[in-house]
């Protein structure tokens, strides 16, 4: 499996971080190897000082697809839960102002905790999903997938033009405002709605 990721999806949040609202999704994946389940600990790298939390809804695709119309998007995915795509911001920063690839920022190993799934047909409204993650007991980000630029099923249908869909296949949706960074020692539950489905430590 693979996971697909959508940067800048809330303007709020390319705004904090001086970046422009964009026209098209920016896309970037994260192997295999980057997931974390079962609100297992995530243990602070050494190669980087600045890891912040994004707080994502995450979509499961449910079958192959290629080229999907965006009519038919939404019977690509039955599952939604609930991601962090912990980014390295340091790194990051460093590739952004040499135009280089962000994978070293982005898909280290186990930067893409992952909750438990939720049947789709179980949420009244996908496009009035709220979510929010607290931080050591305070509420630092908050969102609703209202505010999405690009909607879940145009999404699918963007990416399938390029990148066959494969059942398993994971979709991070973009973060809202108020990232941050992480500290050993942290506490970090995320909710979807008034369910806590991420509750992990930073060790
Ligand atoms: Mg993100």
């Amino acid at each position: 499996m693979k996971i697909i990721a959508v940067g800048r999806n809330y303007a709020e949040h390319a705004k904090e971080l001086n970046n422009p609202v964009p026209s098209k999704p920016v896309i970037f994946m994260k192997p295999d190897t980057a997931i974390l389940l079962n609100n297992a600990p995530f243990y602070h790298p050494s190669f980087t000082t600045d890891i912040h939390h994004e707080i994502e809804v995450v979509l499961k695709i449910c079958k192959e697809g290629k080229h999907i119309a965006e009519k038919f998007a939404h019977t690509y995915f039955d599952e939604i839960g609930l991601g962090i795509d912990f980014t390295a911001r340091d790194i990051q920063q460093q590739h952004k102002e040499k135009g280089l690839p962000w994978e070293l920022a982005k898909s280290f190993d186990h930067s893409a905790p992952v909750s438990k799934f939720i049947p789709k047909a179980n949420l009244v409204d996908l496009e009035n999903l709220s979510f929010h993650l607290d931080l050591n007991g305070q509420m630092v980000q908050t969102g609703n997938t209202r505010d999405l630029l690009f909607s879940f099923d145009r999404i699918i249908a963007f990416v399938s033009q390029y990148i066959t869909l494969r059942k398993g296949d994971l979709l991070f949706t973009g973060t809202p405002e108020g990232v941050g960074k992480v500290n050993i020692g942290d506490h970090l539950e995320g909710y979807l709605g008034e369910e806590k489905l991420l509750d992990f430590h930073i060790k």
